[in-house]
């Protein structure tokens, strides 16, 4: 089949709530992805952080091929063995004491919303019914129909309604705003510490470490969403490391699955994961045996190739190169670790088309932001090669 029968038969079968760029990919090679003409492709995408450890993985494939071959799929209502070794190593990585593993980022996150609820009736003390989480504007935590509800954009809410309470905005990076907007009915603060899907929003100096004092003063747990942010993307572990706060509880996914498959977590301290009892939550996938085994595997890897003190190193390097392109269509060049976002003062989709034309994938965020977001393990060569591209082309278009 040639490409244009595989996209047509994708059109055809497909719903259409994405407008992907002309390319079938048929294989992938750590920093690379083939088409089916065999063309090879820097990916600067990295599937939104999923493949943050590079396609195929050859010790994450290893770890997948193995458990495969004894068993997938057991469901919690039974044990399985590499499930206990991989929360004990994500305690270990994220300083908490334990996890509840689910397998999208979205089912975390509203995992992470029943938690917050519960704590804050049986410990904070709140009236039945009554609770409130305090998000911010323009988030991304997903698209349930719950989590779309609180959401600023009006793309990813026309006529789904209609939504759930006890959801209240305040606005990203301003502290008052977030003062105003929390009562002694408020559980929790769900926020991302640096906004992906808003356009790699990073928030001004200080404003976490704010939020952690205000949430300290009012009783109120801070869950940060670390699921495109976490595990290395932004040059340490976590991106609240960037500010020496500690969250109460965080949400990871993406780049847990290895590359390979949805594995995503809503990781606590007992106070709050003692919230769940039998009965109260679950996933019939969640935590199943072939994604602890990737998930495990994927984090000892993060951890033992030095891929988040590479994300530190070549972001810098990819972060001044980009703010040197002095270029008229580009605004502002922001981001943390591999993780930059460029923002146009015009659409980005046609210099995501051009780079397609030389061989890098990217896609645009919000209209006007270009992201550049490869995989973690690339080496200083391929981000120059995929830097002298994206030079080009800004030549080509300017
Ligand atoms: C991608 C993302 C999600 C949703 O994850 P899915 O696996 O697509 O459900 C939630 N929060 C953030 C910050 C994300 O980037």
């Amino acid at each position: 089949m040639n490409s244009v029968d595989t996209i047509e038969l994708e059109n055809r079968f497909c719903a259409n709530n994405y407008s992907p760029l002309p390319v079938v990919l048929v294989q992938g090679e750590g920093v690379w992805a083939i088409d089916e003409n065999g063309t090879r492709y820097l990916d600067m995408m990295s599937a939104y952080s999923a493949v943050s450890h590079g396609h195929v993985h050859p010790r994450i494939r290893q770890a997948a091929v193995a458990q495969i071959d004894k068993i997938s799929v057991v469901s919690r209502a039974f044990y399985s063995q590499p499930l206990g070794a991989f929360l004990e190593e994500l305690s270990r990585v994220t300083g908490f004491s334990g996890a509840l593993p689910m397998n999208s980022g979205a089912e975390a996150v509203e995992t992470a919303i029943k938690a917050a609820r519960r704590w804050g009736y049986r410990v904070k003390g709140i009236e039945a019914n009554r609770a409130e989480i305090v998000v911010a504007d323009n988030n991304f935590h997903g698209r349930t129909s719950t989590i779309v509800g609180f959401s600023s954009e009006p793309s990813y809410k026309a006529d789904f309604g209609p939504f759930c309470d006890g959801f209240k905005q305040a606005r990203f990076g301003d502290i008052a705003s977030f003062r105003d907007a929390i009562t002694e009915r408020t559980c929790a603060v769900l926020i991302e510490p640096i906004q992906g899907e808003a356009g790699i929003r990073v928030p001004p100096a200080g404003f976490l470490r704010e939020l952690r004092k205000l949430c300290d003063e009012t009783n109120t747990l801070l869950i940060l969403d670390e699921i495109q942010s976490g595990l290395g993307r932004t040059g340490k572990w976590f991106a609240f490391e960037h500010e020496e706060i500690r969250p109460d509880a965080l949400i990871l996914g993406k780049a847990l699955g290895g590359g390979i498959m949805p594995v995503s977590a809503f990781v606590a301290g007992r106070e709050i994961l003692d919230q769940f009892d039998p009965g109260s939550h679950g996933s019939t996938f969640g935590g199943n045996p072939l994604a602890a085994s990737i998930g495990l595997e994927a984090l000892k890897v993060l951890d033992e190739e030095g891929l988040i003190e590479n994300s530190a190193r070549l972001g810098e390097h990819l972060k001044s190169r980009l703010q040197g392109f002095n270029d008229p269509a580009i605004q502002e060049v922001r981001g943390r670790g591999l993780w930059v976002g460029i923002e146009l003062n015009r659409p980005a989709k046609p210099y995501c088309e051009a780079l397609l034309r030389e061989g890098v994938l990217t896609r645009e965020t919000h209209e006007n932001v270009l992201r550049v977001a490869p995989p973690l393990c690339i080496t200083l060569d391929e981000l120059e090669w995929g830097l002298t591209r994206i030079e080009r082309v800004f030549n080509q278009l300017r």
